[in-house]
């Protein structure tokens, strides 16, 4: 297909905000596309490659910033001026290819999508020395030949920002119009699908032939990139008790990061939440779960828990988090921060899904195939009780534990990979946190010139971030044991600068941290409706995917929440 295509698609994607008219423009186009080229979804979600996929484009705004300037013959320093001004490097691209072409001959030759992704694909394959200009070259092959509008979209996602408001659910309903009338029966079957392979393209390849049962037949592997299932609040156990009915399992809601176990001919592969591959980082897991579950191959999904060597206690999650990053000297840390394998789920066994059985079947199978050795490798904490009050003792014994609280589980209900359902609920003492993106921040000054020291942040509501008010606190100035600083926060969100005016800066969604506050006000200020009042940051998040941050929906019924209790507000 023609890049022109593509980018006359985008262009109309954005041209409205309605959803329906999106899906709409999307069934169209999908119909017209043809099989071979399923690789095409990926440009559509931005991507190169499925989401999961670890292999990122990671053009850095510098080199997207030089790619420009050395294909329309200009200066990095004016193209930077010019996004300033213009505040989106893809027009400013567009406007720079449009003067350039009324003076060169370029243009007589027309991209094609799999040129762009051919050359895109070979980005994140790049190693070792002259790496940066060899990236360079292959992003100037594409702009010196584009069109003014396909400069704008390859440079929107070069920097991974597209603008286009396509989310995995627009897609689905599009693929669902195009290729199975808008059948809303089937709507289930797809998104089954989508859950089992999280690939949109091998979902759309498989669509294209219009046989429902093929989707049907999709079933979960090891090794497939499944996504966790995500819980809601409740803020008691007999809110918990009510809703969902009893007896309920009870586990302890560890404060830990979650860890995605798959075993297949013997070897183990360990992915975060967010599905990146972490096995280097924690060979003792991987060692724990060659000896200690058995099983020829599986899925499990678990929680990694630090705790102090000397006293045995459980520690929290920041005191651990720096072990996913950590890919050098791995025995050196190992031995400073162990860590705990607490597995709370199966999803996989020996050849057979798990993800429809009830919860039961697959708490039990967890317990079998485990022998537990404390600080190693333990099924959860457990108790299946319909009693409140044992309930109660037992949340006590978790926080007694240095643990976030409960997680109450139904009894007979199926896996929902990547969803938030009412079937698993959180219980925590403290509502008053949230995990939200940094969306812009300010300049310091002072003793703290130099580093971004004021964080706007944001919630999410569909595929947009809303601002719920600014943080400052929370970060130290100096190095302290495990806790963020503004040098490392201000270092992570460098690249990830998008506009600047004077002290204010506007930052690409990217960074999660968890906040606490003290409560929440209406706001007219900040886009999403309300404001924190006295925030901190207690943690990075980085296991976390963008689309577990805070919705604008709960941080609406925090607010409604903190108003029942009657909790003063301003
Ligand atoms: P939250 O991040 O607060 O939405 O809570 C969901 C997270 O709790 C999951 O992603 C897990 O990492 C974590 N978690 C801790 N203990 C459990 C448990 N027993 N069952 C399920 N998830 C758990």
């Amino acid at each position: 297909m023609l890049y022109e295509k593509l980018a006359q698609l985008y262009k109309s994607l954005s041209s409205t905000t309605k959803r329906l008219e999106k899906t709409e423009i999307l069934s169209e186009f999908l119909k017209e596309t043809p099989k071979e080229e399923s690789e095409i979804i990926h440009l559509i979600q931005g991507n190169i490659y499925p989401d999961y996929d670890q292999r990122k484009l990671g053009i850095s705004e510098q080199l997207a910033i030089k790619s420009i300037s050395k294909s329309f013959g200009t200066t990095p320093e004016k193209v930077t001026q010019e996004w300033k001004k213009v505040g989106d490097i893809g027009e400013v691209a567009k406007n720079l290819c449009k003067t350039k072409k009324q003076t060169t001959l370029f243009g007589s030759i027309s991209l094609t999508t799999t040129k762009v992704l051919d050359n895109l694909q070979k980005i994140p394959e790049l190693i070792g020395n002259g790496t940066e200009s060899h990236k360079l070259g292959i992003i100037t092959e594409l702009l010196i030949y584009a069109k003014p509008i396909e400069a704008k979209f390859i440079t929107r996602t070069l920097i991974g920002d597209m603008r286009i408001g396509v989310q995995e659910s627009t897609i689905k309903h599009a693929i669902l119009k195009a290729f199975f009338e808008g059948n809303k029966d089937y709507e289930p079957i797809i998104q089954r699908a989508i859950d089992r392979t999280n690939d949109l393209s091998k979902i759309f390849q498989i669509s294209k032939d219009e046989k429902i049962e093929e989707l049907e037949k999709i079933k979960l592997e090891v090794g497939s990139p499944i996504r966790a299932m995500l819980a809601a609040k409740v803020s008691s156990v007999e809110e918990a008790l009510k809703q969902m009915g009893s007896p309920l399992a009870a586990e302890y809601k560890y404060d830990g990061f979650r860890m995605l176990i798959h075993k297949k001919e013997g070897e183990v592969t360990l992915f975060t939440r967010s599905l990146e591959n972490v096995t280097k980082q924690f060979p003792e897991i991987e060692e724990y779960v060659k000896e200690f579950v058995k099983g020829d191959s599986f899925i499990l999904d678990a929680e990694t828990i630090g705790y102090d060597k000397i006293t045995k206690e459980y520690t929290d999650f920041q005191a651990i988090s720096q072990r996913i990053r950590r890919k050098h000297k791995i025995e050196e840390v190992m031995n400073k921060l162990p860590v705990e394998l607490a597995v709370f789920d199966i999803l996989f066994y020996n050849g057979e899904s798990q993800i429809e059985k009830p919860f039961k079947e697959r708490t039990e199978l967890v317990r079998k195939i485990i022998t537990p050795h404390p600080f190693k490798i333990i099924p959860s904490h457990m108790i299946i009780s319909s009693d409140a009050e044992e309930i109660k003792r037992f949340y006590k014994k978790a926080l007694a534990d240095n643990q976030e609280g409960l997680m109450l589980k139904t009894l007979d209900a199926e896996y929902n990979p990547g969803r938030r359902v009412g079937q698993m609920v959180k219980l925590k003492p403290e509502d008053r946190d949230l995990d939200l993106v940094i969306i812009g921040g300010e300049w310091g000054t002072g003793k703290r010139s130099g580093w971004i020291s004021s964080y706007t942040l944001a919630c999410k509501k569909d595929d947009k971030y809303l601002a719920v008010g600014k943080v400052g606190t929370g970060i130290s100035e100096k190095e302290e044991s495990g806790k963020l600083t503004l040098e490392q926060l201000t270092n992570l969100l460098k690249p990830l600068i998008k506009k600047e005016d004077g002290k204010d800066i506007e930052i690409e969604p990217k960074i999660i941290v968890s906040v606490t506050y003290q409560d929440l006000q209406k706001s007219t200020t900040y886009k999403s409706g309300y404001a924190l009042r006295f925030p901190r940051i207690t943690n990075l998040r980085e296991d976390k995917p963008l689309s577990e941050i805070a919705t604008q929906k709960e941080i609406e019924k925090a607010f409604v929440g903190q108003r029942v209790k009657g909790i003063k507000f301003g």
